[in-house]
């Protein structure tokens, strides 16, 4: 036992002497890195540098040593066998050799208590005594969780047409989707607010969407309108609504609560500070949640040849709440006739659907690879 002890203690003395500990601010993960001694000093492999650190972009250049990678969008160049590493266009010494070994390149300590401490002050600061590096963990953005919901169900139709109604319709879609979603990747889970014909407060869909972790929320619907002749296609992400249209749109979507969720009383819950400052928590999505949108938008009047309405923000209740890029799909008008019959077409759907994926795609393609 005695042995193991002072096995021990040596162990963590020599992690206190020997190691950095990265500290993520915002998550109190704690990190360590642990150097490797080279020439009798402490050096730390690029390989779990970019681990640690969640650079992106590696590229080597052998013929002269130079290794470039990416940090806070900034490419950093090391020159292997020489002091110096490249930043912002300025030169930086690091006082001692960068060392190329093993198919890996080692950085001296001064990158992180010189380099990295003094060309991002705001982002990473270094303490001495113990030799903490702390830095912000960048959120993770990486499309793995997908929720789709299928809008309104049970009791609540959603906008009725000649023949079918909304709930239905984006329950045939939701179901395809996901099939299709999960026969596309095999890295992301697809999980439905609703199976079956059933009422979904909307609360309870974010909710969903929040307590698996989701990283999209897509919710789908069907528009209605007294004028016949209107039709086409539509992306909301929640923003202020900026037309009388769009807050319209939004009027009807959001009406189920107090249809169908216990009049005024249920419309008021949504509107406590609960809720303000869940708007909040989506307003941090507003530049991932409105890219999304256009994406879905293109692909969807590129695919199915709708009219084009546009990519729109409104305050969809549904929406709210949701702390993932979260937007709501209007795919099409029950009121049309020619669109009600489109909608309940299983081509047509099947087109929608290859179109939605192509949108989900080339959202995922971005944020996987920023990570
Ligand atoms: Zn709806």
């Amino acid at each position: 036992m005695k042995k193991y002890a002072l096995i021990i203690l040596v162990y963590v003395f020599l992690i206190n002497c020997y190691s950095i500990n990265i500290e993520y601010k915002s998550t109190n993960e704690k990190d360590v890195l642990f150097p490797t001694v080279l020439n009798g000093l402490d050096y730390f492999s690029l390989n779990e540098i970019k681990n640690k650190l969640q650079t992106t972009n590696h590229y080597i250049d052998f013929p002269n040593g130079k290794v470039t990678f990416t940090l806070n969008n900034e490419s950093i160049i090391v020159y292997t066998n020489t002091h110096l590493i490249s930043l912002r266009g300025q030169t930086a010494n690091l006082s001692y050799p960068i060392v190329s070994k093993n198919n890996d390149f080692y950085l001296p300590e001064t990158f992180f208590s010189k380099v990295l401490t003094s060309h991002f002050p705001e982002k990473y600061v270094w303490e001495a005594d113990t030799k903490t590096f702390s830095t912000e963990k960048q959120k993770d953005k990486r499309v793995k969780t997908i929720v789709i919901d299928p809008g309104h169900g049970g009791k609540d139709p959603g906008a009725v047409g000649k023949k079918a109604y909304e709930k239905n319709v984006v329950l045939e879609v939701a179901k395809k989707l996901k099939t299709q979603l999960e026969k596309e990747f095999d890295d992301i889970k697809v999980i439905l607010t609703r199976n079956n014909d059933v009422f979904v407060p909307l609360h309870d869909r974010t909710t969903i969407a929040n307590s698996n972790k989701a990283d999209l929320f897509i919710s789908l619907h069907c528009n209605a309108i007294k004028h016949k002749n209107v039709k086409g296609i539509e992306v909301y992400y929640l923003a202020p609504a900026r037309t009388v249209e769009a807050r319209d749109v939004a009027a009807f979507e959001n009406s189920v609560v107090e249809a169908y969720e216990g009049g005024l009383e249920a419309l008021n819950a949504y509107n406590d500070l609960q809720y303000i400052l869940a708007d909040l928590l989506q307003s941090e999505q507003l530049e991932e949640s409105s890219d999304l949108s256009i994406r879905l938008q293109t692909e969807l009047v590129n695919k199915t040849r709708a009219y084009d309405r546009g990519v729109k923000q409104a305050d969809f209740l549904v929406l709210r709440g949701a702390s993932m890029p979260a937007v709501l799909l209007e795919l099409g008008f029950m009121s049309n006739e020619e669109e009600e019959k489109k909608l309940t077409d299983p081509k047509h759907q099947a087109d929608q659907v290859a179109a939605i994926v192509n949108g989900i795609k080339s959202f995922k393609l971005k944020y996987d690879y920023l990570w």
